[in-house]
């Protein structure tokens, strides 16, 4: 069967279009653009982006899986967690699609849309797995059964900021544009990894048993901020390429080091890495490392998978669909703040 999938919770209007497992194609417009002059996503401009762009995008991804509106069988949309009104205006174009087409329309979450991001490219999840996900809005280690039928548990969370979060942070203290991640992943290539020395948090012998899944990223970047102070007053040159590298050091050094101790201790061997920082290319090859010396499957979706798109939306929804699950009808809205403990939220 053919599922198409919306994704509208933040700047990227995305439609995929899969079948049985398969992307068959797919189309992404991004308001970025409108968004760098305020250093930020603005809800009110991203949504009016979303109401221009999304009839154009469907068309386009539609063109580009060679099917037709009436070959789609099922209809997945992201109603959260997410910006509100970006998520509006994806949840209502769905409904107005599903209810034109006559055909069944699931309610899926975002982030379970970044994990199945990966079987597009990997194939079906094993029956166990451990996922880091990192992005914009999460930093969590998860164990996962049945991504599609399964409650989703949580190992921990990020206590304070999300990677991506901390990544657009500490590059706007270093002037670096947005969005974050990209700049500090370019400005890292040319600096010292050592430069600077920075804090682990949440890692060691020292920290308590139910922090160790936990993240913290608050911390690492006011560390950022004393060393570019530091600098600012003594008049010293500050290497940002420096600061870069040490911090994206810092970061990944954490990701893995806990994704690795939770695929240890539960005896599991799939370690996947999803959301936008997992594109992140220093993350990716000391995950590689590590997981090979640890006798771990690792999966990372290519990077263009990695970010907001509308392919991850209908891969989760095929897997729903294939699951035999219920659709979600028509009376569902946007839910802004969705708790990440089933894939299906209505
Ligand atoms: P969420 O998925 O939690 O709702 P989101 O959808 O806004 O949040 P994503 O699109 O999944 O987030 O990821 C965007 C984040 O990924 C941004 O914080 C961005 O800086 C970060 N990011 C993107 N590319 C890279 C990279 N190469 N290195 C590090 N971070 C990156
Ligand atoms: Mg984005
Ligand atoms: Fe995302």
């Amino acid at each position: 069967s053919i599922t198409l999938g919306l994704e509208t919770s933040c700047d990227e209007t995305g439609v995929g279009i899969v079948r049985d497992g398969v992307l068959l194609g797919q189309a992404l417009a991004s308001s970025m653009d409108q968004h760098i002059r305020y250093g930020g996503v603005v809800p009110e401009v991203a949504a009016r982006a979303h109401l221009e762009s999304v009839s154009q995008v469907l068309r386009q991804a539609l063109t580009n899986a060679d099917v037709s509106l009436d070959q789609v069988d099922a209809i997945a949309v992201t109603s959260g967690p997410g910006l509100a009104s970006s998520l509006h205006v994806g949840v209502s174009a769905a409904k107005a699609w599903a209810l034109a087409l006559n055909k069944p329309l699931y309610a899926v979450h975002h982030v379970a849309g970044h994990v199945a991001a990966d079987t597009l490219e990997h194939g079906p999840l094993p029956e166990r797995s451990i996922a880091l996900i990192v992005s914009g809005g999460h930093s969590s280690l998860l164990m996962l059964g049945d991504l599609a039928t399964d409650p989703i548990v949580h190992l921990g969370d990020t206590l304070d900021d999300a990677a991506g979060e901390a990544f657009d942070k500490v590059a706007r203290l270093l002037g670096l544009p947005y969005p974050g991640g990209p700049s500090i992943q370019r400005a890292a290539e040319t600096g010292d990894p050592t430069a600077v020395d920075l804090p682990r948090p949440l890692l060691g012998s020292k920290v308590s048993e139910c922090h160790r899944y936990a993240f913290s990223f608050s911390g690492l970047k006011s560390a950022v901020a004393r060393h570019v102070q530091l600098a600012q007053r003594t008049g010293a040159p500050l290497q940002a390429e420096d600061v870069a590298a040490s911090f994206q050091e810092a970061v990944v050094d954490v990701l893995v080091t806990k994704a690795v101790a939770a695929c240890r201790d539960h005896d599991i061997d799939t370690l996947l890495i999803v959301g936008g920082v997992a594109a992140n290319a220093r993350l990716r090859s000391v995950a590689e490392t590590r997981c090979r010396a640890a006798g771990i499957t690792l999966r990372v979706p290519a990077p263009k998978l990695c970010t907001d798109n509308g392919a991850m939306i209908a891969a989760i929804g095929d897997l729903i669909v294939h699951s035999g699950a219920k659709p979600s009808g028509y009376e569902f809205g946007a839910d802004s703040s969705a708790p990440l403990d089933r894939s299906l939220l209505v």
